[in-house]
């Protein structure tokens, strides 16, 4: 059988975890003051590689950011609903502006980082000291992503252009779910079609930037509260998609039986329907 043909592309900050991973290392770790101070200063990517030398000056190691990390809430049904979403068959990438070293160290925590085939973060490496070092996704100082929507993409990062590359390398079509809920999940929105999905966490940025450009998305809109809410919507819309395009093949099929052999039984033709797959509640 031929794949589902189903991406799922998250946004990690506030859509994966609920909460912001540089916000709550910064807090936990004691720099959200020095961080605020110095916030007008610089973009938000480079201030974080900043911080993470201020923290490392101050005695902090690797393994104190990574407790944190391990100690941010990941709601138990949102970890279901990826496990299962990637048992269905759907491919999971991510998409996002915060850095190799915290996803994946989240991620493996929770047993997840195998669920996902494709991580667009910002890079990061840890010098021979011990120091935490975070680099821009695109290196703004040497040429521009060239995305000016709205003004919404900082920088370091287009989700936009991300989202094109992953479209144009497709050998054959797929249906795209796009989960996310900042304003830098709104261009990335703009590159999708009909077919596509749209999940904007409801009341955040995401959600009020399509709400106020009626029309303007052309996928379908579903939006969803994270948690319990979050894993009926995706698994919900994975399970629609799924009988959608079962459905499609085998009419495909039938009617090219019908034109070889007019005289097949369209009965049991229809009995040769696989079934979708479904997952309870
Ligand atoms: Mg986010
Ligand atoms: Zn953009």
């Amino acid at each position: 059988m031929a794949g589902v043909g189903i991406i799922v592309v998250f946004d990690f900050d506030k859509t994966i975890i609920e909460c912001d991973s540089d916000e709550w290392v910064l807090e936990a770790l004691g720099a959200t003051h020095l961080f605020n101070q110095l916030r007008p200063t610089m973009p938000w990517n480079r201030l974080m590689d900043t911080m993470m030398t201020e923290l490392h000056s101050q005695g902090k190691t690797i393994e104190d950011i990574a407790e944190c990390l391990k100690s941010i809430p990941l709601h138990p049904r949102l970890v279901a609903a990826i496990k299962s979403a990637y048992a269905l068959g759907c491919e999971l990438r991510i998409v996002s502006d915060a850095n190799v070293f915290f996803i994946e160290t989240i991620l493996k925590h929770h047993g997840l980082f195998d669920c996902f085939s494709e991580i667009n973060t910002n890079p990061s490496f840890i010098e021979e000291d011990g120091k935490l070092r975070i680099f821009p996704f695109h290196d703004f100082s040497v040429s521009s992503h060239g995305c000016s929507t709205f003004d919404l993409c900082p920088p370091n990062m287009c989700k936009g252009r991300i989202m094109e590359r992953i479209l144009v390398s497709l050998e054959t079509k797929k249906r795209i779910i796009y989960l996310g809920d900042g304003k830098g999940d709104y261009c990335p929105c703009l590159k999708l079609g009909e077919g596509d999905l749209v999940m904007p966490r409801k009341d955040f940025p995401l959600w009020d930037l399509i709400a106020c450009n009626p029309g303007v998305v052309k996928a379908e809109v579903h939006g969803w509260s994270y948690g319990e809410d979050q894993e009926r919507n995706l698994l919900q819309l994975v399970n629609r998609i799924l009988l959608e395009e079962e459905n499609r093949s085998s009419q495909q099929m039938l009617s090219a039986e019908c034109k070889l052999q007019t005289t097949v039984p369209i009965p049991a033709a229809q009995e040769a329907l696989p079934q979708a797959l479904r997952v309870s509640h």
